[in-house]
């Protein structure tokens, strides 16, 4: 096991349960590590909450789901199988993250979909423009079929509620899946309240989505900076909240 990538798994798991994206130990990170295996935060009677999370609670599973290395008391969580079949379906996708927001609870409790209906407050507004789709079932994603299943319903986006359940983000990189974690409960988060407060919230002007949709391009002269490196600006953001940098 890479001690590298245990160090960004275990670090993106505490910031990710310090900024409350799940609760107690729900939830878990993962990184793509060789051809046919990931590391992952494990479960069992030696886990971890999530905000808690040390390099020992990362283990080592296949994409069979059998555990390869790591603590014996660790074992691999029974949604190993949402993130194995991702890697299997999706060469593109180096991280995968999947947690229990509430306000992501909420909405899919009461089928209320996301819209784009912010546009410069955040990044949100553009992940909502790309669409963000429910997944129906609200069962554990815990064995090979129900994996390949969630899998093909992915498909090749970024991100997905899962209906009564949570949400599951796709990323190149520990730290892209992880700040697109943390977006995505933003856009939950401020619509949610958005519905509290007015009912069905309105959706921005075409011509604003389109612009909005566009991602920023990684050489703009001005202001935040596009592509990874904006990724990894975010992500040092985020740390700096969590007490993490
Ligand atoms: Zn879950």
């Amino acid at each position: 096991m890479d001690p590298d990538q245990i160090e960004r798994v275990a670090t993106a798991c505490r910031v990710l349960g310090k900024l409350d994206a799940t609760h107690g130990a729900y939830g878990h990170v993962s990184v793509r590590a060789g051809d046919d295996s990931m590391l992952i935060k494990g479960k069992g009677k030696g886990q971890a909450g999530l905000r808690d999370t040390q390099a020992s609670d990362i283990i080592s599973v296949s994409f069979d789901v059998e555990q390869v290395d790591g603590d014996p008391d660790v074992r691999p969580p029974s949604e190993s199988f949402l993130h194995a079949w991702i890697y299997r379906l999706r060469p593109d996708v180096e991280s995968v993250v999947h947690m229990h927001p509430e306000s992501a609870l909420l909405l899919t409790i009461h089928d209320l979909p996301l819209r784009t209906i912010y546009g410069a407050y955040g990044q949100g507004g553009r992940m909502a423009a790309e669409g963000i789709p429910t997944y129906p079932n609200s069962l554990t994603v815990s064995d090979h079929d129900r994996g390949r299943e969630f899998a093909e319903f992915f498909g090749d986006r970024r991100a997905c509620l899962m209906r009564a359940h949570g949400v599951a983000v796709a990323g190149g990189s520990i730290e892209e899946a992880a700040v697109d974690t943390l977006v995505l409960k933003e856009l939950t988060d401020i619509t949610y309240k958005a519905y509290l407060l007015g009912g069905e919230p309105p959706e921005l002007p075409e011509e604003e989505r389109a612009a909005i949709a566009k991602p920023l391009d990684p050489d703009r002269p001005f202001g935040a900076a596009g592509g990874q490196a904006g990724v990894l600006a975010n992500w040092t953001g985020y740390r700096q909240l969590a007490g993490e940098a």
